[in-house]
């Protein structure tokens, strides 16, 4: 329940909140996080969740009930070992860097937030210690996001995938025969937009019933109830693209949850497996449904009569060509299907190379730099397009960014499954029949809640163990077929 509050206080601070009432707001916060700290590590609660793990019901029960018996107890664990003191440290420096994060990145100095991230890495390095003391602390820290996830597996992954993107990158810029995608930059008037996209959404299953569409400036997905799963957007009036992807993307994870099961919520079973699986079912409805060519055959005479000006004069095919190009960015998030993950991959290295102490906060930019233009071929002309952009680290999110591409990962494999278990889904996504693959999805993903650990959820569904080669084939396939390369 507090916990639930608590994300509904932070969709209204993001969507509703006057500016004035930040302070206020603050204090709401805190005093909610406060509680449910204090529940969560109850000395009672643990003794209450130990009596059940040595009764009936933990061997007996169902295999929710069991599931549920051990994730809470781990869970409870894990947090007890944590004092009071580093949670507060932990929250008050994560608030200031994130402040100073916002100077440094508009004025592009680094100096500027440099000493506040060195104390974050400190005191999230003190974290891992505490929670899992006998883990490698990036792994510590990683199961906050992606429970199970090894660092060792992920590198190894990451390496393979790494040596067929770069080239696929390389070729595609190469190519004489890139994609033109002026199409996706004419005026989309945002009345109009909130019109169309609300319907794409609704088509594909979301449910406005369960959940709402609202604006932000950094999009999300927020899951406030059982049956309330708030989902943002931003608009671009010279874009067709930004709030369509955006929407798709996000209302992906809103299938997620609103798929999970609902008598659950709250408790383990009804919660989702990882952000690795959350991000693996926003990709899938972005890039691998969305992009499709099937679903611009869909989609097409739906965005015509949105935008008749604006598309009169072209066809589903070369809409769709045109969201096939690729365009090396120094940003991740404006990045495309295929730089993106070179972009995370990057970002893993340097923060684990930080946690390991193989690497100083103070050296960042420069191994930022140095490892950019290695993989882009240039480098970033100012840090606030570099080693500043995003605000995960000062946000205390280290362990976060691999499960963006776990996500790709685990999207393209499940895809695959899908395809083989649905022979007629590309027909069914030309005309408009989503519930089919939604179906799948919720049978072998969603209803499992937090049952299963990542990789053997998607073992599980796909019937192999997780591999890069599922994205590998479907990026050349797409990517390379746009650009020309064989
Ligand atoms: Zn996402």
């Amino acid at each position: 329940m507090l916990a639930s509050v608590e994300a509904l206080l932070g969709w209204d601070e993001q969507t509703m909140m006057p500016p004035q009432a930040a302070a206020y707001r603050g204090m709401q916060a805190e005093a909610i996080a406060t509680l449910a700290h204090r529940q969560r590590t109850d000395p009672a609660y643990g003794e209450h969740l130990a009596s059940l793990a040595e009764g009936p019901l933990a061997q007996d029960g169902s295999a929710q009930v069991r599931t549920a018996i051990r994730l809470l107890r781990k869970d409870f664990e894990k947090h007890a070992r944590v004092p009071e003191r580093l949670v507060g440290a932990l929250a008050k420096t994560c608030v200031e860097a994130q402040q100073a994060w916002a100077t440094a990145r508009a004025s592009s100095s680094w100096t500027t937030l440099e000493p506040l991230l060195r104390q974050v890495f400190d005191l999230k390095r003190e974290l891992a210690c505490c929670q899992m003391p006998d883990a490698d602390p990036y792994d510590a820290l990683l199961d906050d996001y992606e429970p199970g996830g090894r660092w060792p597996t992920i590198e190894a992954q990451f390496a393979r995938l790494r040596a067929e993107i770069v080239p696929l990158v390389q070729a595609c810029a190469g190519s004489t025969r890139r994609p033109d995608d002026a199409v996706l930059r004419r005026n989309y008037p945002v009345a109009d937009q909130q019109r169309f996209v609300r319907d794409v959404a609704t088509r594909i299953g979301f449910d406005f019933k369960r959940g709402r569409l609202d604006t932000t400036e950094h999009p999300f997905c927020s899951g406030v109830g059982p049956h309330d799963c708030r989902i943002t957007t931003r608009w671009d009036a010279g874009s067709l693209a930004t709030a369509l992807y955006g929407v798709l993307h996000e209302a992906g994870h809103g299938l997620y949850e609103q798929g999970l099961p609902t008598e659950w919520y709250g408790l383990p079973p009804g919660e989702p497996a990882s952000l690795g699986i959350h991000e693996s079912q926003s990709r899938l409805w972005e890039n691998l449904v969305g992009r499709s060519r099937a679903f611009w055959e869909w989609c097409f005479p739906m965005a015509q009569a949105a935008f008749p000006q604006s598309l009169a004069d072209v066809t589903a095919g070369s809409v769709q060509q045109a969201l096939m190009a690729v365009h090396p960015s120094l940003i991740r998030v404006e990045a495309d299907e295929v730089t993106y993950n070179l972009h995370v991959m990057m970002r893993f290295d340097l923060e684990r190379a930080v946690v390991h102490g193989d690497l100083t906060v103070a050296d960042l930019p420069e191994a930022w730099n140095e490892r950019f233009s290695r993989d882009f071929g240039f480098r970033p002309p100012t840090d606030a397009e570099g080693v500043l952009q995003d605000i995960h680290w000062s946000a205390g999110l280290i362990g976060y960014f691999p499960t963006y591409t776990l996500g790709n990962i685990f999207a393209a494999q499940l895809m695959a499954a899908a395809c083989r278990a649905l022979p007629e889904l590309d027909r069914d996504l030309a005309a408009g029949r989503f519930d089919g693959l939604l179906a799948w999805l919720r049978r072998h993903v969603h209803a499992y809640g937090r049952q299963f650990e990542s990789a053997a959820l998607v073992e599980q569904a796909s019937g192999e163990p997780v591999s890069e080669r599922w994205l590998v084939e479907s990026l050349w396939q797409r990517y390379g077929a746009a650009h020309g390369i064989a």
